[in-house]
C-alpha cells in the first residue's frame, strides 16, 4: 500500500537491502548459475554507474536521443567484428537472449512468409525457441541429439526440414551440457536447401572468441560459418555486463528490416521499433558499452581462460567424487553432473550443497538424458574451484547418506492424472505441502521432492504445475 506522503529515502534503501539479505549472493562463485562475476568489482562498479548514466534516456526514439545510436553502433561493431562479422555486419541490441532469439525468428519467419512456418531445432535448444514458436505463431520441431555427445545430429536435422522450415538453429554451445553443435556441417546442410540457419551464441559467444585467442581449441561456429545467417550473443552473461544486454547478428540488412517493426495506424506517434520492447531505458546500454571497453580484449581473453581453466580443474576433480560423472565432453566452461549411483539423488545433492551456501542448479531428466546438476563457470570461479570441488564432495556423501527422495505414494499418478483447472488456490497450496513446498517458510525452500515429482512428470504436466507454482508464488497471501 501506499503511504500517503512519501517516504524518506534511507529507509526505502534500507527495505531495499533487507529484501535482498534472502538473495542468493550475485558476487563471489559460490552461485553457478544465472550471475556472472569477473572477480573484479570496479568493473562492475564502473558498469553502474554508467547504467545510472542513461537510466532515463528513452530508446523508444533513437532521432530524439541519438546517444543511444552511437553507443548502439558501438556495441553492435565492437560483437560483429568478433564474432565472424565485418564493419558492415547489421545487428541490434536487445534486452537478454529471449528477446534476441524472438527477433532472429520473426526475421526467419517474414524472410520466407511461408503459410504455417515451422523452426527446426535441436532438444538441447533454450526454450527461448518454444517461446518464440508460441508468440510468434510458428512451429517448433524439435529433434533428438546423439546421446553421447549431446550434440545436434546433422543427418537428423536434414531429415526434419521441409518446404515450411524457415529457420534451422544450432548452439554454440548448448546451455544444459555446454557442448558446440557441429554448426559448419548443420549450415551447410541448410543452406543448400535454401534454409537460413541461427546460432545461439547467447552464453558462448562472449566466452568462444577469446578462449580461440588463448589457444583453446574452438571448432567454427560464428557468422563467417557459411550459411549461417543470425547469431544471438549475449553481453550479459560472459560478457559481464548487467542484465538485460544481448546483441542479435544478421548475415544482412533486409533480414535484419524483418527484424523491426513500424506502425503509424494510429492517431498517436510514430512507433519504429528495433526490438519488442518499445519504450525502454538506455542503462542496459549504457552498462554494456562501458563494461565492453572497460575490460578490453586482454580482459576477455583472461577471463575466458580463468573459467575455463576453473572448469578442466571441476572436470578432474569430479572424477575423483564417488557417485558423480560429467556428461558428455564440455568444450567450454558450462558442465554438467550426473550420478552414477543409484544411492545419489542430484537433487538432494543441489539442497545439500544449498546448505553449505552453494548454489548447484538442478536439471531434470529428458529422455535419453538423466537427471543432473549444471554449473555455469565465470571469470572469478577459478578462484574458488577447490572449495566447489569440496562441498561438492561433502554434498555428495551426505545424499548418499540420506537417500534419494522417497515420493508420496501414488502421488505421480494423482498429478499425471489431475486436471489443474478444478484444483482451487487453497487445494494447490495442500499439494505443494504434499511435496514439502512451503511458500510461507523463511530460508531457501527445500527442492528436493519438487524436483524428483517434476521428474517423473511428461514435460506438459510439468509445465502446467510450474504455471500453477508461479501464479501462487505471487498470489497475495492474508
Ligand atoms: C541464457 C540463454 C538463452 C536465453 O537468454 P536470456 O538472456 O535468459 O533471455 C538462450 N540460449 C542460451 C544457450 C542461453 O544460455
Amino acid at each position: 500500500m501506499l503511504a500517503e506522503d512519501g517516504r524518506d529515502s534511507a529507509d526505502l534503501l534500507a527495505e531495499l537491502a533487507r529484501l535482498k539479505e534472502a538473495d542468493l549472493p550475485v558476487r563471489g562463485g559460490k552461485v553457478t548459475a544465472y550471475v556472472y562475476d569477473t572477480g573484479r568489482p570496479e568493473v562492475h562498479e564502473l558498469a553502474a554507474r554508467a547504467y545510472l548514466e542513461m537510466l532515463e534516456v528513452n530508446g523508444l526514439d533513437p532521432t530524439a536521443f541519438p546517444s543511444i545510436v552511437a553507443l548502439e553502433k558501438d556495441v553492435v561493431g565492437t560483437v560483429a567484428a568478433k564474432l565472424g562479422g565485418g564493419p558492415g555486419t547489421p545487428g541490434i541490441f536487445t534486452s537478454g537472449g529471449t528477446e534476441s532469439i524472438m527477433l532472429a525468428v520473426k526475421a526467419a519467419r517474414d524472410a520466407r512468409g511461408v503459410e504455417r512456418p515451422q523452426v527446426v531445432v535441436p532438444v538441447t535448444a533454450h526454450p527461448a525457441f518454444h517461446k518464440a514458436a508460441h508468440y510468434l505463431g510458428v512451429e517448433l520441431v524439435t529433434v533428438p541429439v546423439d546421446t553421447a555427445t549431446f550434440r545436434a545430429d546433422p543427418a537428423a536435422m536434414e531429415a526434419a526440414l521441409t518446404d515450411r522450415t524457415v529457420l534451422v538453429v544450432v548452439s554454440a554451445p548448448s546451455y544444459p551440457q555446454g557442448v558446440v553443435d557441429p554448426v559448419p556441417e548443420i549450415a551447410a546442410l541448410a543452406a543448400a536447401r535454401g534454409v537460413p540457419c541461427h546460432v545461439d551464441a547467447c552464453v558462448g559467444g562472449w566466452l568462444l572468441p577469446w578462449l580461440r585467442d588463448t589457444g583453446h581449441p574452438v571448432p567454427p561456429f560464428d557468422l563467417s560459418v557459411p550459411g549461417v545467417t543470425s547469431l544471438s550473443c549475449d553481453l550479459h552473461k560472459y560478457g559481464y555486463a548487467p542484465k538485460g544486454a544481448s546483441v542479435v547478428l544478421f548475415a544482412d540488412e533486409a533480414l535484419r528490416r524483418h527484424a523491426y517493426f513500424a506502425s503509424a495506424a494510429w492517431p498517436g506517434y510514430t512507433i519504429i521499433n528495433s526490438t519488442v520492447q518499445s519504450s525502454k531505458g538506455a542503462g542496459p546500454l549504457g552498462g554494456a558499452w562501458a563494461t565492453l571497453h572497460a575490460i578490453g580484449a586482454a580482459g576477455y581473453r583472461d577471463l575466458a581462460a580463468h573459467a575455463v581453466a576453473a572448469a578442466r580443474r571441476l572436470i578432474e576433480g569430479v572424477a575423483d567424487i564417488p557417485g558423480l560423472r560429467v556428461l558428455g565432453t564440455p568444450d567450454a566452461s558450462l558442465v554438467a553432473l550426473a550420478s552414477d549411483d543409484p544411492r545419489l539423488d542430484v537433487f538432494v545433492l543441489s539442497d545439500k550443497a544449498r546448505g553449505h551456501g552453494w548454489f548447484i542448479q538442478p536439471q531434470l531428466s529428458f529422455p535419453g538424458i538423466p537427471a543432473n546438476v549444471h554449473l555455469t563457470l565465470t571469470g572469478v570461479s577459478l578462484q574458488g574451484v577447490d572449495a566447489l570441488l569440496d562441498v561438492l564432495a561433502k554434498a555428495a556423501a551426505e545424499a548418499i547418506a540420506a537417500g534419494p527422495v522417497e515420493i508420496p505414494d501414488g502421488l505421480v499418478d494423482l498429478l499425471g492424472g489431475l486436471d489443474l483447472g478444478t484444483v482451487d488456490d487453497a487445494g494447490f497450496t495442500e499439494l505443494l505441502g504434499a511435496v514439502g513446498a512451503d511458500l510461507d517458510g523463511d530460508g531457501p525452500m527445500e527442492m528436493g521432492m519438487v524436483n524428483a515429482v517434476l521428474d517423473a512428470l511428461p514435460a506438459e504436466t510439468r509445465e502446467a504445475l510450474l504455471i500453477r507454482f508461479l501464479s501462487a508464488l505471487y498470489r497475495t497471501r492474508a
